[in-house]
């Protein structure tokens, strides 16, 4: 059992007033808040040792240097990657996936090469490879979604082939929390011998996370999704295939020995790393991933799956809400429509009762064009919200389905 309570307390943000109402924030697939110990990480930083990493020759330098490296082997344990140079520092799963796009795209991916994505991306995970496809002349596929939400297998079955270079797929769907079976996608994939990407920025918060188990060849995930600060977000990489690939800049620190005739690269993760870092961001990282890792990511887990199956059943007896995404394996989301209240005026009226939650096409317009709509009010949970908070929401949400009637 977790204490909330005590949980709740590490989170100065969520003791507020909003519009005269006590704050219940349900936004947390857009970003989740943080605990009082990266507040402090990121203070302690800027008013102790504030200085510029790796090469320093002086305390300071050396200080951040080491706090620095410490969050890519706390982000090694995270995902158990097998060594911290699997682990490439980046703004976050946006810059992440876009590397895997230039560099792999660049060495590997020629005219007539095939990409998979599924129907339930992320602009993130849609853009850049549809970027690389126009560059490359190679074509990209789309594994459908049925009407649960879930992923529609068999076609992926048939869209594998020789020509299928790389699959990147979402883990945990932030527009509809659908878990995609990614351990099946990975495998399949690789027995056509493609490579795959995992787009992790919601599974990260939510599920244990084995990259060795899982078998993929690139994990992507952002800081602020996993109570961590915003700008900050990491690649994983096997490190026989980081290897291999170009850099995605250059600059000074991605670089062993630079002069106007040639430049020789630097090793992995650093090729990947130019220029001065986000420092403070990567420092106080570490600090959320030893919050998360210390409350437990199956208890994690289990507890947001109770706020699922408790909101989910109250929601589903409102008269005049439906919610999107069905599928039977899904992390704490809940998307709504309704044929009569616009999904803006949703969130507004429920914002002047003290509770965030977001509107719109969360970054996935052809997942809504798919099912006929332009966006939705999303509902998203983590281990510090409660049944109380929820038990608010309802009480909003069936107050604001009376008033249109
Ligand atoms: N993929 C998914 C599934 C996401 O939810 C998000 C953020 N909403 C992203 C990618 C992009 O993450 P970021 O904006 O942190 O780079």
């Amino acid at each position: 059992m977790l204490d909330i309570d005590k949980i709740r307390k590490d989170f100065p943000i969520l003791h507020q007033e909003v519009n005269g109402h006590p704050l219940a924030y349900f936004d947390n697939a857009a970003t989740t808040q943080k605990p009082i110990s990266v507040i402090e990480a990121l203070d302690g930083y800027y008013r102790g040792y504030n200085s510029n990493v790796h090469r320093g020759a002086h305390f300071m330098a050396d200080k951040a240097t080491r706090h620095f490296e410490d969050t890519r082997t706390a982000l090694q344990k995270f995902l158990n990657a097998k060594e911290d140079a699997e682990i490439v520092f980046t703004k976050g799963t946006t810059e992440s996936i876009n590397l895997v796009a230039q560099t792999f795209g660049k060495k590997f991916v020629k005219e007539g090469d095939e990409i998979i994505i599924s129907a339930i991306e992320h602009h993130a995970n849609i853009v850049p490879w549809q970027m690389l496809c126009e560059e490359k002349g190679a074509t990209l596929k789309v594994i459908p979604v049925l009407d649960n939400g879930a992923l529609d297998m068999s076609v992926y079955d048939e869209l594998l082939s020789e020509k299928t270079k790389l699959v990147s797929v979402v883990y945990a769907s932030n527009a509809l929390g659908t878990i995609n079976p990614v351990r099946e996608i990975i495998k399949k994939a690789h027995a056509v011998g493609a490579k795959v990407m995992i787009d992790g920025a919601q599974s990260s918060s939510h599920l244990p996370v084995d990259v060795q188990e899982l078998d993929c060849d690139f994990y992507a995930l952002s800081g602020h999704k996993l109570y961590g600060p915003t700008g900050f977000g990491a690649l994983f990489g096997k490190k026989e295939l980081l290897e291999q690939l170009p850099p995605f800049m250059g600059g000074g620190e991605m670089i062993k020995e630079v002069t106007f005739e040639k430049t020789t690269y630097n090793d992995v993760p650093f090729r990947f790393e130019p220029g001065t870092p986000n420092i403070a961001d990567t420092i106080a990282m570490r600090l959320a991933l030893e919050y998360v890792d210390a409350i437990g990511k199956d208890k994690i887990a289990a507890y947001e799956t109770e706020l699922l199956n408790y909101a989910t059943d109250k929601i589903e007896k409102i008269d005049g809400l439906n919610i999107l995404g069905t599928a039977p394996e899904k992390v704490s989301v809940i998307s709504l429509t309704s044929e009569t209240i616009h999904p803006y005026d949703l969130g507004m009226m429920l914002d002047a009762r003290g509770i965030a939650i977001r509107t719109g096409h969360h970054c996935a317009q052809p997942l809504m064009k798919r099912f006929g709509i332009e966006g939705t009010a999303r509902i998203s949970m983590s281990f510090y919200n409660t049944e109380a908070e929820i038990d608010r929401l309802v009480e909003g949400l069936e107050r604001i389905v009376k008033m249109f009637g």
